[in-house]
């Protein structure tokens, strides 16, 4: 049995980590490995930075083609892709978020990992919402949380 499928929580070890540089450009990380039939981020994809081997495999993203656009964490119906990207002191993490309220930019907001855990603070940079996709939440973090924080709260 995978690690996930006996704790619920994907680990770190399970998930494909960028490289510092490629981190410092803005990437997309999918944070899916479950083998399940989904592909609405390959197609999302506008430089065809998403491959599968099959429409069962988990995707892979080719991190030295892939923009940071985040097009593809809108349409993830898994809510399984972020974008992160490293600046000098802090990190933005881009987030799908479907609860509401949805925070404001701005706001500051409660930082969670994977379990829910608040690890820190975090200010929302931006929050953009389409018809018919998830809302995307940017926010900043410390550097050092760039790999951990995949939530927010909001405090009102
Ligand atoms: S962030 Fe944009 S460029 Fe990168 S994989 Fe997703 S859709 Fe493609
Ligand atoms: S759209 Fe989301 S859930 Fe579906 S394969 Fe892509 S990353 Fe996984």
């Amino acid at each position: 049995m995978k690690e996930y499928e006996r704790t619920g929580v994907i680990s770190i070890e399970e998930i494909r980590v960028p490289s510092e540089e490629q981190l410092k450009r803005g990437v997309a990380i999918t944070e899916c490995i479950q083998e399940i039939p989904c592909n609405p981020c390959v197609d999302a994809c506008p430089v065809n930075a998403i491959s599968m081997e099959d429409i069962n495999s988990p995707p892979f993203v080719d991190y030295d083609r892939c923009t940071g656009c985040a097009q593809c964490a809108a349409v993830c119906p898994g809510l399984a892709i972020f974008v992160v990207k490293l600046e000098d002191e802090s990190a933005l993490i881009t987030l799908p978020y479907e609860f509401l309220p949805l925070p404001e930019k701005g706001e500051e907001v409660e930082a969670l990992d994977r379990e829910g855990r608040g690890v820190g603070k975090a200010i929302v940079r931006r929050v953009v919402k389409k018809k018919d996709n998830t809302a995307l939440v940017t926010v900043s973090v410390d550097r050092k949380l760039a790999m951990d924080v995949r939530n927010i709260r909001v405090l009102r």
